[in-house]
């Protein structure tokens, strides 16, 4: 594609000079697992969203299933959106759960309080509320529906790494925050990545047993774990990374204020909607359109790699299939799977390149 969805080369460009150094001295040492390189990171990235922990993990999808396991869902239920990456879905059943997803708001895209209330029961023992393409979720409608009750708020926070809500940033809102640096995210390593924050030291201790054998000191394995480690030099792509992410994502909302500006006046394309209170960072930038393959083909032909996300959601693929659902189940989270369509965004995207999507966008969906 002429013009990227996301632009990490320009990203690696950019840090490369810096990078260089650190990443020939773990190299050239040989210093691969844990090590100082990996406990800055998690000092500086606990630092950035205003808790007093962070753990990092392999990837993210272990960051969702290590901080459920850590507040527990076993044989419980877990309260999910409908339309999410499946990875938050699948990270419930990983830690012993069974989703129950409820359908989301037609605006935000986001998980609905008035619902979480609704499919709240005697099982459920958490609700994920994901902060969608880069903006959080209502949590504190979240937790108020949740009062009286001993139901833990776990965030996925994979798509929203220097978004906030109320000042408070993701990550700091649930007893536990999960979080994402796969590659495309808004913090992305050069490879596989995740963590999660809280502000509770049990939970923190509890996931860092998690993810490493369930052991402090090696060879004392005190509960069942895994290996869900950062490797040293991902922690180093990030550092670099993290001192750089608040100017990136200014650099993705002035983007996306110059789309919401340059479609605005275009009837048949739907744009994202900012929740009140929101410090959106334009992970992806959704609009919704009708005959929506129809207008993507058409963008690709014209070199615009635009996306989807998600084509299928959650009840409807068939990793999810034995939780019985059927189409007409959730409306919201299907009539999005049929329209949304993700345009390019990232920190490195031009003028020039933005008013030919734009451009490129008019005509599909004017023929
Ligand atoms: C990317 C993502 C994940 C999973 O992260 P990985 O690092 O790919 O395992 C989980 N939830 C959401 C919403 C995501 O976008």
């Amino acid at each position: 594609m002429t013009i990227p969805l996301v632009d990490l080369v320009s990203q690696m460009r950019e840090i490369a000079d810096d990078l260089a150094p650190d990443l020939e001295r773990v190299l050239s040492t040989a210093a691969f697992i844990g090590g100082p390189d990996v406990a800055r990171f998690e000092e500086e990235y606990a630092q950035f969203v205003g808790v007093e922990h962070c753990v990092s993990l392999a990837n993210g999808t272990d960051a969702v299933e290590l901080a459920l396991r850590a507040v527990d869902v076993a044989a419980g239920e877990v309260i999910v959106p409908a339309n999410t990456f499946i990875a938050t879905a699948e990270a419930v059943v990983r830690a012993g759960g069974t989703p129950v997803l409820v359908d989301v708001d037609d605006d935000t895209f986001l998980i609905d309080p008035e619902r979480v209330a609704a499919a709240v029961g005697p099982r459920t023992r958490a609700v994920v509320p994901v902060h969608l393409y880069g903006q959080l979720a209502p949590v504190e409608q979240v937790v108020e529906a949740l009062d009286g009750t001993t139901v833990a708020v776990v965030e996925d926070g994979a798509q929203s790494q220097g978004a906030s809500r109320a000042g408070r940033a993701s990550g700091a809102w649930g007893a536990v925050g999960a979080t994402s640096f796969y590659p495309g995210k808004n913090l992305g390593a050069a490879g596989d990545a995740g963590a999660v924050t809280t502000d509770d030291p049990d939970l923190a201790r509890t996931v860092r047993l998690l993810g490493a054998h369930g052991s402090e000191r090696k060879y004392d394995h005190e509960i069942l774990g895994f290996n869900s480690r950062l490797d040293t030099v991902q922690a180093v792509v990030l550092r670099h990374k993290l001192r750089r992410l608040a100017q990136w994502n200014k650099a993705r909302r002035r983007a996306a204020e110059r789309y919401l500006d340059l479609l605005a006046d275009v009837e048949r394309v739907r744009l994202p909607v900012v929740a009140s209170g929101n410090e959106h960072v334009w992970h992806l930038f959704v609009v919704r359109v009708d005959d929506r393959d129809a207008v993507l083909a058409r963008l690709h032909e014209t070199g615009v790699g635009a996306g989807v996300h998600y084509p299928v959601p959650v009840h409807l693929t068939g990793a999810f299939a034995s939780l019985g659902h059927t189409r007409g189940d959730f409306p919201v989270a299907e009539a999005m799977a049929s329209s949304v369509l993700s345009l390019p965004i990232h920190p490195h995207l031009d003028d020039a390149d933005q008013d030919r999507v734009v451009q490129a966008l008019r005509d599909a969906v004017a023929r």
